[in-house]
């Protein structure tokens, strides 16, 4: 079976230097994770680019799974060709004829040749299939200088040429894993999840922590955490969800913090617990979705208070982004659904009717001393529950469940 290819372009990735050989790792290891299941793939690193060549997978199946990787700035399919001109013409109708050329559109050849002792010169190749294809698609003229379409022909050092003429778009960003690692605070609204995409095309590794309060908290609720832990996954690799009780602390502050304050203790309380997350899992950051403004706890007075309680970084992604392109943003990575569905999640329980907007560190410091914060948090902690999420997770997860019925 012959063999397709397809060129990566890393685009900012190639500026990194020494450290180069690690990003290239990583986005080779997501590229063969991501197939792994069809066949082995063969990842190939040049100094600017990296091949991937594989036999079983249709061209359209692997362009779909690069197109969700972050780290890739574009990629080209690469055809193969035996070395002859008739070969290589046509190989370039074919070509042309996949993406049907509109009245008006333009094109050019742009030939490379590594064999130097190929009988035709670059011109002579450029022209010879520059007229074959203009003669089979009158609709199109030619320009040199802004085409809107490129055909590459490659004579190779073998026996081969290699042509490619379609340059696809990649998410951009930096190849997953290659960032450090930070904890994302995923509730089940739309934020979190853009801000976890986000930061994984950004390279960040990312584990996800949900607070949940059952019998408050419904079971659907922490379905929907995991669900869209999967989501991710998707820009990843199979993301660790950890669920933290928090039903206790939630039942404790109701008891003892009037309404207006119960939001920022519950906030600073949930941050000491990542803050031991943190350590535990080895990462470097907590990322959550606020968005500057967005509610009561996410002015920037109530966001001073409730940071005071910890040293990590917090990452925002989200600070200062609209709603609506966070909506937008929910629907083109598909976890607006999900995130729509109408469970609730703790916080909106427990949300007090009249949150406090500009709270004091001194009076909530003060408050806190109502509550054993120490083994609040530790016990929270020692019961914390963790399941390793990707898509097949929730696949395995509803044929469990159809089996049930
Ligand atoms: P989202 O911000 O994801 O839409 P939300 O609007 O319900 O959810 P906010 O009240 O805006 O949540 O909370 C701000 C941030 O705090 C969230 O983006 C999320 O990072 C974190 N957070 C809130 N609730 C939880 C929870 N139950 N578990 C984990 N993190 C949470
Ligand atoms: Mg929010």
């Amino acid at each position: 079976m012959q063999e397709k290819q397809i060129v990566i372009h890393y685009g900012e990735l190639s500026t990194k230097g020494r450290n180069r050989k690690m990003f290239q790792t990583r986005l080779a290891d997501q590229i063969r994770h991501k197939t792994s299941k069809i066949e082995k793939v063969k990842v190939v690193p040049q100094h600017d680019f990296m091949y991937v060549k594989w036999q079983l997978m249709t061209y359209e199946d692997m362009v779909a799974i690069l197109k969700d990787i972050p780290g890739i700035s574009r990629f080209e399919p690469v055809y193969e060709v035996s070395k002859e001109m008739g070969e290589i013409e046509a190989e370039a109708l074919r070509l042309f004829e996949e993406i049907g050329p509109k009245d008006g559109e333009s094109f050019r050849i742009v030939a490379k040749r590594q064999d130097k002792s190929f009988p035709l010169k670059t011109y002579d190749i450029q022209r010879q299939v520059g007229a074959v294809v203009g003669q089979a698609f009158p609709v199109m003229n030619v320009n040199l200088k802004h085409p809107d379409y490129t055909l590459t022909v490659q004579i190779g050092v073998k026996d081969q040429a290699f042509l490619s003429l379609q340059s696809y778009q990649g998410l951009q960003g930096m190849p997953y894993g290659s960032s450090g690692k930070g904890l994302l605070m995923l509730s089940g609204g739309f934020d979190s999840p853009i801000a976890g995409y986000l930061m994984m095309k950004r390279g960040m590794e990312l584990e996800a922590v949900h607070f949940a309060s059952p019998p408050y908290t419904s079971p659907q609720a922490l379905e929907k955490a995991k669900k869209l832990t999967a989501k991710l996954a998707h820009y990843g690799l199979p993301l660790k969800l950890h669920v933290v009780p928090f039903t206790k602390t939630q039942e404790a502050i109701k008891e003892h913090i009037h309404d207006n304050e119960s939001m920022t203790v519950m906030r600073r309380i949930m941050l000491r617990i990542m803050d031991q997350l943190l350590i535990r899992q080895k990462a470097n950051a907590i990322v959550n979705g606020e968005s500057l403004g967005q509610v009561a706890s996410q002015t920037i007075d109530s966001m001073r208070v409730i940071n005071a309680v910890t040293n990590s970084p917090i990452l925002r992604p989200l600070i200062a982004t609209d709603k609506n392109d966070i909506i937008n943003l929910a629907q083109t990575i598909d976890t607006y659904t999900i995130s729509n569905e109408p469970y609730e999640d703790c916080c909106t329980v427990f949300a007090p009717s009249s949150p406090h907007t500009k709270p004091k560190e001194a009076t909530i410091e003060e408050l806190e001393d109502r509550l054993d914060i120490d083994s609040l948090v530790s016990e929270a902690l020692a019961q914390v529950e963790t399941f390793v999420i990707d898509e097949d997770y929730i696949q395995a997860q509803a044929a469990e469940f159809q089996t049930l019925l």
